[in-house]
């Protein structure tokens, strides 16, 4: 007898990004020849000071449970950070600590979906927010976002779509997969179609939100529209900016009331996240040298941008959209598949077999006919990675 798993269950996938990069590191361990361009994470060591945080909150002996919703002093330091980086007015109240930046959207889902309710997601999208809603019984509504609109939404598309009435609506800025990220000014005009719908919950991923190039900053929906506060929730973590992926911690800002139901559920399932993490964390916010640390992350990740950019311009069939956050190269690659029949997914597993590039599907963004590369690697494999698939194309 097999054990039937539950309806809902059963129609979720495994993670494409993390599935894909399992696979990957098994034919590297068999000892096969693979760039591995599929799930983003930063190659640089964890920074001096996070590392020192942690060991020492080793020593001090901080291995009991943690308060359910985080450490005081990292609720308080993340509030405080948001004030200085977007000066948005949070307590520590308004923060909830958790495993990861998956954590708090996951609970986010859980603590305001009822069944069948609906998601708005600008498509393309995140892997796993689509099977996040689902997994609460209720559905994502996929808003496409073309080339042309530099893959953002567009304050018309928004209103057509919140005509439905959407429960919530995400945003990701910069974006994973496609790296855009919005201005001042297309936040204010999606801002003032959001405020017909003042019931609808807006949660803004700003997990890269330091990670912009070419001297910019990036900027927040609540920063330019202050009033939306009470119904939006922030996520943001230690992966991406202190290049943390293994350590898993993030949070979540947002209204009290959403917070306190989403650590109840935290408190029911997980418990607070790893103490000394937490603490490892807060000693990185608070370092003096964390300026400097980002900046020479940011100067290698734009560096590399820029020069497998230009690696790649032989293939020209390949529209190659140029990222202004993030750590992701979202290309167009239906040039390339109309000539060959194949689709995204025959594409990026004949890369694999070929050449042995990892690249993701598009689809598994929602945006068949592309595919995402990440570029958090060394200048020298992602220029062999440019080579592989110039070969690979024809280019
Ligand atoms: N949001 C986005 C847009 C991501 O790319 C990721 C992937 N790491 C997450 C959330 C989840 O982050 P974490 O690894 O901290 O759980
Ligand atoms: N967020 C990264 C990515 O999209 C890591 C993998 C994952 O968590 O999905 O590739």
């Amino acid at each position: 007898m097999t054990l039937k798993i539950a309806n809902h269950i059963a129609a979720i996938p495994a993670s494409p990004t993390l599935s894909l990069s399992a696979r990957v590191k098994a034919l590297q361990a068999e000892g096969k020849d693979i760039i591995d361009l599929s799930a983003g994470e930063p190659d640089f060591p964890l920074p001096q000071p996070f590392a020192e945080g942690i060991i020492n909150a080793l020593k001090a002996g901080h291995t009991t449970y943690p308060p359910v919703m985080g450490i005081s002093k990292l609720r308080e330091a993340v509030a405080n950070d948001l004030y200085k980086r977007h000066d948005l007015s949070f307590t520590s109240d308004n923060i909830l600590i958790s495993t990861g930046a998956k954590q708090p959207l996951a609970l986010i889902f859980q603590a305001l979906l009822n069944p069948n309710d609906r998601v708005i997601l600008p498509t393309p999208f995140w892997v796993s927010y689509a099977d996040q809603i689902r997994l609460c019984h209720a559905e994502p509504e996929f808003v496409t976002c073309t080339a042309e609109d530099h893959y953002k939404l567009t304050p018309t598309r928004l209103e057509q779509a919140l005509q439905k009435n959407a429960r919530a609506v995400l945003f990701c800025s910069p974006s994973n997969p496609s790296g855009a990220v919005y201005t001042r000014d297309e936040w204010q005009a999606l801002a003032h179609i959001l405020r017909n719908t003042p019931d609808t919950a807006i949660i803004l991923d700003q997990i890269y939100d330091q990670l912009v190039y070419d001297g910019h900053k990036s900027v927040s929906l609540l920063t330019v529209a202050p009033d939306l506060v009470d119904r939006t929730i922030i996520i943001d973590g230690v992966s991406k900016a202190y290049a943390a992926t293994g350590l898993r911690l993030g949070w979540a800002a947002g209204p009290k009331e959403i917070i306190k139901a989403m650590g109840n559920i935290q408190g029911h399932t997980t418990s607070g996240a790893c103490a000394i993490i937490q603490h490892g964390a807060y000693a990185m916010l608070q370092s003096l040298e964390r300026e400097t640390i980002l900046q020479e992350m940011l100067t290698a990740y734009q560096r590399r941008r820029n020069n497998f950019i230009h690696d790649l311009q032989s293939v020209s069939a390949l529209k190659v959209f140029k990222p202004e956050g993030a750590f992701y190269l979202w290309c167009d690659i239906s040039g390339l598949l109309k000539p060959s029949r194949l689709d995204d997914k025959d594409f990026a597993a004949q890369l694999l077999q070929e050449q042995g590039v990892a690249v993701v599907p598009g689809s598994a963004f929602g945006a068949p006919n592309h595919i995402r590369m990440h570029f958090a690697t060394s200048d020298t494999i992602l220029k062999s990675a440019a080579s592989r698939i110039a070969v690979f194309c024809g280019g």
